[in-house]
């Protein structure tokens, strides 16, 4: 098996079974996330202890590449602070918009994200959780609301 088919295995994987997919208890923190372009619909519940991501889950529908990605971001950004979870959004960010950008260790399961940059039209759609998140930590108590367009 090489490393595409590897990677397209996870994206299946974690669109057929999402992790963290349903309503959160105790969330104190939200964002609702819309990629109008394919239609994808995100609601991301996190619950926040101090500077660190207690839990986190989501809900919504939408593409394979949209709901995996955030399958992938809720596992990845579980128990981490605010300042590891900008470093992941920063290697996240440039694994989907740089052409040869090498798959960076610290990504783990997350660079199986990399194949979407062959396909600029999704870009939008692995990268709708990752600005839900930012959206949903950077508001301090209701509901934040972001659109790709
Ligand atoms: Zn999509």
């Amino acid at each position: 098996m090489d490393l595409k088919e590897l990677y397209r295995d996870v994206i299946l994987d974690h669109n057929r079974r999402p992790r963290n997919f349903g309503p959160l208890e105790g969330a104190n923190h939200r964002a609702e996330g819309n990629n109008p372009l394919c239609g994808d619909r995100l609601t991301l519940a996190v619950r926040l202890a101090g500077d660190r991501i207690e839990d986190i889950r989501f809900e919504g529908s939408g593409c394979a590449i949209s709901t995996a990605s955030a399958s992938l971001m809720t596992e990845a950004v579980k128990g981490k602070d605010r300042a590891s979870v900008r470093q992941l959004f920063e290697r996240i960010h440039a694994l989907l918009t740089q052409p040869d950008a090498a798959a960076d260790p610290a990504l783990g399961k997350l660079a199986a994200l990399s194949g979407v940059r062959e396909f600029p039209a999704r870009v939008k759609c692995a990268s709708l959780c990752w600005h839900t998140l930012n959206a949903a930590l950077a508001s301090p108590s209701g509901a934040a609301t972001v659109s790709t367009e």
